[in-house]
């Protein structure tokens, strides 16, 4: 029997290789002047934000490039980039990169829209709605990946207050989302493992959620089939066009599992890690997957088994009770792809537990009340100190 549910991700896909040359003829739908948000002046070097220029401008819109953001965007970062896109007159919001460079666009949209800083909307039950007002967001991704590209969700850090929630509404989502494999071939190996492993634990949480819906678990089972298929290929071989081109597919399908599914308490934690110390994400996802796996399995284990047989890509279910070895077959992936560093060594020091355990339930409330073990402050403790 289907359960009820609700599927909403309004995101036009226009997926493969080449297809960053669709960007004018997207973008000129929503306006003439276009803020281009990137991390950094890599796609500078590399010569892509000329490319993307040239390509928007054959179909007459504009671009205003904005590259004073980091890994992880900050609040101030946003409200930079917001008020240098205001000062230019920009209509809609690109993003061009990872998951930071389209948070960012997404951010810089809200704030375009709504006239406030973007901290506005982060402060719990307190923060301003997001709403219509939103300028239009295209979202051109580089990683594969945090799925941005597919999520209304913007993840922003403020380090006055340590915190790095994720924030959006049904107005955050990307009006077009170009999923080019082409782009992700420039990852080097350390990002290729990082950002294809965060798709994986995109996949799992979204899975194995209470919010999780036939559709999102047809996308979830699909993507992780794909990672176990190819990420390894994709950090051995960065060239390896088939090995991007399904990383790239499964990100997107983790993307769009994650706005319906949302994420659970690995997601959660990793936010409020992120606060507390730089951290990597999806290596920071890495340090905790294997232990927040052990313990909220036991909530749902008819899914948590399925997770081994996807990776290694079987057609079915031996029979046996695979719980720990669908965990087993996480931690392969983490030694195959080099992300096998604990917390410790990302950072976090033992002191830094209580805080994140607080942090999580402050802020990250909605992804433990959604695991199917629903943790308590002690669970998040001990999860903490396992993946030291
Ligand atoms: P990122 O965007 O932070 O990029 C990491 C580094 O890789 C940057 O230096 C970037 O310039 C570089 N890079 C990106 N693409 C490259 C390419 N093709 N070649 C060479 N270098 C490249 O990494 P990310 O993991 O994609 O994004 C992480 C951020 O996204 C975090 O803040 C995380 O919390 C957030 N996130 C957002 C969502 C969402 O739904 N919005 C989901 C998960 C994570």
């Amino acid at each position: 029997m289907i359960r009820n549910f609700t599927f909403f991700v309004p995101v036009k896909l226009v997926f493969g290789e080449g297809k960053l040359e669709a960007a004018g003829e997207e973008a000129k739908a929503y306006g003439k002047k276009a803020l281009v948000v990137t991390t950094g002046d890599f796609f500078i070097k590399t010569g892509l934000v000329d490319r993307l220029k040239a390509i928007l401008k054959k179909s007459g819109v504009e671009a205003f490039h904005y590259w004073d953001v980091s890994p992880n965007p900050l609040n101030t970062e946003i409200d930079a980039a917001a008020a240098f896109a205001k000062k230019n007159g920009c209509e809609l919001c690109i993003g061009l990169g990872g998951g930071s460079a389209i948070d960012t666009a997404k951010a810089a949209a809200i704030v375009l829209g709504h006239g406030r800083p973007i901290w506005d909307f982060c402060t719990g039950a307190t923060a301003a709605p997001i709403t219509a007002k939103t300028l239009p967001i295209i979202a051109i991704t580089t990683t594969a990946g945090t799925g941005s590209e597919g999520t209304q969700w913007s993840v922003i850090t403020n380090k006055a207050v340590k915190e790095k929630p994720g924030i959006g509404s049904d107005h955050t989502f990307a009006k077009v989302a170009i999923v080019d494999p082409e782009l992700m071939v420039s990852m080097p190996p350390r990002t290729t493992a990082s950002t294809g492993f965060d798709a994986l634990a995109h996949s799992i949480e979204a899975y194995t959620s209470t919010l999780s819906t036939p559709i999102t678990d047809l996308y979830c089972e699909q993507a992780i089939r794909l990672i176990g298929k190819y990420l390894r290929r994709a950090v051995k071989d960065g060239a390896d066009k088939e090995a991007r081109n399904g990383m790239a597919y499964a990100n997107t399908l983790a993307g769009f599992s994650i706005a319906v599914g949302i994420v659970t308490v690995c997601h959660g934690l990793a936010h409020s890690v992120g606060g507390i110390a730089n951290t990597t994400h999806g290596e920071c996802l890495a340090a905790m997957t294997p232990q927040t796996m052990r313990f909220s399995m036991r909530g749902n284990p008819d899914k948590f088994k399925n997770i081994g047989m996807f990776l290694r890509d079987e057609p079915a279910n031996l029979g046996q009770d695979r719980l720990e070895d669908s965990v087993r077959e996480v931690e392969r992936l983490i030694a195959d792809a080099g992300l096998a560093n604990g917390l410790g060594k990302q950072g976090v020091k033992e002191s830094d537990i209580e805080a994140i355990a607080d942090g999580v339930i402050r802020y990250m409330g909605g992804s433990i009340a959604i695991d199917p073990m629903n943790p308590g402050k002690k669970d998040l403790v001990e999860i903490l100190k396992k993946s030291m």
